[in-house]
């Protein structure tokens, strides 16, 4: 029924006390026999951010870690608890291309899941049009090796191994001159 990877099959302990008597109470809940902890597998909130150059071609970052290592992905990443979407769109940007960017419009958002450490990673990724002057002052740091520039149209979608990521690529060649 469920995949090896998915929580109920890889959660054994009571993340509390340690206990064994951790039973699934649903696909994503468990609750300790022992201390009564109610432990709740949710969505990770992510962002991925849109930057266009005069070209009209879309920013493409080189995965410089796992899952997917070398594969083409959008730049952004987890939002941390306490921030808004917009901020950590911000933030990431800073920290893998080492640029400012503003006038943040959200575009839509699709989930994921990915297997990571042998456990299934559930999120939600909202993408975000962006704009930036800085562009050609940009450094690939942090978990990237390298950005490059193609057409919505143009990327090779088997480059780009998350199902969020396509889908947003589909969507905005869908909705191509309406943004
Ligand atoms: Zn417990």
């Amino acid at each position: 029924m469920y995949s090896n990877t998915q929580p109920v099959n890889v959660l054994k302990f009571c993340p509390r006390c340690g206990s064994a008597n951790f039973p699934a109470t649903g696909s994503r809940s468990f609750k300790c026999g022992d201390c009564s902890f109610n432990f709740f597998v949710n969505s990770s909130a992510a962002v991925a951010v849109l930057l266009f150059n005069e070209k009209g071609e879309l920013l493409f970052t080189r995965r410089a870690i796992q899952p997917h290592f070398g594969k083409l992905d959008l730049p952004g990443g987890f939002i941390d608890p306490g921030e808004t979407a917009e901020q950590a769109a911000m933030r990431e940007i800073q920290e893998e291309l080492g640029i400012k960017i503003h006038s943040l419009k959200y575009f839509c958002s699709y989930p994921n899941e990915y297997v990571f450490s042998g456990f299934s990673v559930y999120t939600l990724d909202l993408a975000f049009l962006a704009k930036t002057e800085s562009l050609h002052q940009m450094t690939a740091m942090d978990d990237i090796s390298s950005f490059e520039f193609y057409k919505p149209k143009d990327v090779d979608l088997e480059e780009l191994p998350s199902v969020s990521m396509k889908n947003i690529i589909k969507e905005l060649i869908d909705r191509e001159g309406t943004y």
